[in-house]
């Protein structure tokens, strides 16, 4: 007992704020946007050939465009799991879509809570156990539905009307008017569902097909790359129910979509269909019988019909982010009526990035560049200058170290990450890192068949190592070989290879990665 109060009074000890009431309310807001699965390619700051989304480029043109940011595991919990940890999956425990989050360890919204913060997260959580550390949390179950979706709010369950896009910003909204205390500095998270499969978009964006580019390399063959070759992430084996949303009645289901077992998805994709209302289906069909009438009357095969499967991910996908982009405009114009546009550091991200065709590819997992990496932008005009580009090598990881030292927050807490405030704050840092580590587990078990792997990527090179069913080195020239394509591991300079394997060791060692191979 005796020990137990020893332990208490160290813990009020512990977490007892550092500075007065006074200076906590001057302390920035913090607004947290993050979207699941958005490709930088589809967002026009970083390439405006796909679609414009003006909201969210304008977040980065007044404040930092990351160009080069990228998660440490990319798949969806566990890169979740990561910004909240600021710590490795190894580390935190939530290494792949199996895992449950131990909701008990510290994360920064619970620091920021000890030091006065309302803290609150609303849409998409998908770490199965109950949100800890937080004043407020209205939350998706699981993967969540785009079309009336029930959230949990603080343990109720409640079904909504609408698209959840919407929902989720009209519930964020409605907490910053009438739920966080005007007196308290507040951190929102707002985690949208969109654009994850299978792409459903508001009825308001079912306006007419678009033909898209397809990438170079969508007609990959996957030379000298085995893990490349053995996966299970084609846009060729899509569903043509659930992914290319054929009409539920005349379809058969011919994609294996990735799925780890069989099931039926056709009679899955009726019961999605079947939670709209009258009013959401009269206009999903106006927009979808036809698509599905044309199909079914050219009996297309071969590359015809890869290439349109193509085209209706494409359409499908880009309205999911326009929703996005509109709804992020709300939001930021919500702040500027209220006057606290200039004193919240508001970030845009997603949980990682996505395929868009490239490799014939959509989904995630891979080291490779498109699901690597992530869109990431901030905007806080007291730190940020507008307009600033940055291009060193940043992670997910590094999100909750930034958020403490940009409210000057001192903690005993091992973070893994490198906080940002010096880059945001336009510095150039010296010594920045010589690389970043990636390790993916989520495999045999689970969706796509993407194997195990790690590796490190530097300014010019990425080396992976492909690991478990299979031993396979991968090293690409990303200055001459950005799709990454050809692998050149057999051919290159061994001292290159000695390097990279070197660089390599050391993180996984800083980091503690025993796990490997
Ligand atoms: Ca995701």
């Amino acid at each position: 007992m005796r020990r137990l109060f020893y332990l208490s009074i160290l813990f009020l000890i512990t977490c007892t704020p550092k500075v007065k009431e006074k200076e906590v309310t001057q302390r920035p807001n913090i607004l947290f946007i993050m979207t699941d699965d958005h490709a930088k390619k589809a967002m026009s700051i970083y390439d405006n050939s796909l679609i414009k989304t003006p909201n969210l480029d304008r977040i980065g043109n007044e404040g930092i465009v990351f160009n080069r940011s990228y998660v440490t595991n990319s798949i969806c919990g566990p890169s979740r799991a990561v910004f909240l940890t600021g710590k490795y999956s190894h580390i935190n425990g939530f290494l792949d879509n199996s895992s449950r989050f131990d909701g008990s360890q510290m994360t920064y919204p619970k620091i920021l809570r000890q030091y006065g913060y309302y803290t609150s997260v609303i849409g998409k959580w998908h770490l199965k156990s109950v949100p800890q550390g937080f004043d407020y949390w209205n939350v998706l179950i699981g993967q969540g539905q785009y079309y009336n979706p029930s959230l949990v709010n603080m343990g109720d369950t409640i079904q909504h009307i609408g698209y959840a896009t919407n929902i989720i910003t009209d519930l964020a909204i409605e907490a910053l008017e009438n739920r966080i205390p005007k007196d308290q500095p507040f951190c929102l998270m707002v985690q949208q569902k969109a654009p994850h499969r299978n792409w459903m978009p508001d009825t308001t964006h079912l306006t007419g097909e678009q033909v898209y580019p397809l990438p170079d390399n969508f007609y990959d063959k996957y030379e000298n790359r085995t893990a490349a070759a053995e996966q299970d992430l084609s846009i060729d084996r899509m569903f043509m129910s659930l992914d290319m949303k054929l009409d539920p009645e005349r379809v058969i289901e011919t994609g294996s979509g990735g799925a780890p077992k069989k099931s039926d998805v056709a009679a899955g994709w009726k019961r999605n269909l079947n939670r709209m209302n009258k009013q959401q289906r009269k206009a999903w069909d106006k927009y979808y019988m036809p698509i599905s009438d044309d199909f079914f009357s050219k009996g297309l095969s071969g590359k015809e019909l890869v290439e349109w499967k193509y085209q209706r991910y494409m359409n499908d996908y880009l309205k999911c982010i326009q929703s996005v982009d509109e709804n992020v405009g709300r939001l930021l114009d919500y702040l500027e009526e209220k006057g606290l546009l200039d004193n919240t550091l508001i970030v845009y991200t997603s949980d990682q990035g996505f395929y868009l065709g490239e490799h014939g590819w959509y989904d995630k997992r891979f080291m490779y560049e498109e699901s690597f990496g992530m869109p990431m932008v901030m905007r806080y005009p007291k730190l940020i200058k507008p307009g600033t580009v940055n291009n060193d090598l940043v992670l997910n990881l590094d999100f909750a170290p930034t958020i403490m030292e940009l409210l000057n927050i001192e903690t005993n807490e091992p973070f893994q990450g490198k906080s940002l405030v010096p880059i945001m704050a336009g510095e150039k840092v010296k010594e920045w890192r010589d690389g970043i580590y990636y390790h993916y587990y989520e495999y045999p078990h689970g969706w796509h068949k993407v194997k195990r792997h790690y590796g490190v990527r530097t300014n010019r090179y990425k080396l992976i190592h492909f690991y478990n069913d299979i031993d396979q080195w991968e090293l690409f020239d990303l200055e001459n070989d950005p799709s990454e394509m050809n692998n050149i591991y057999d051919k290159a300079d061994p001292e290159l290879i000695a390097n990279l394997k070197t660089l390599l060791k050391k993180l996984q060692k800083e980091y503690g990665d025993t796990i490997s191979d």
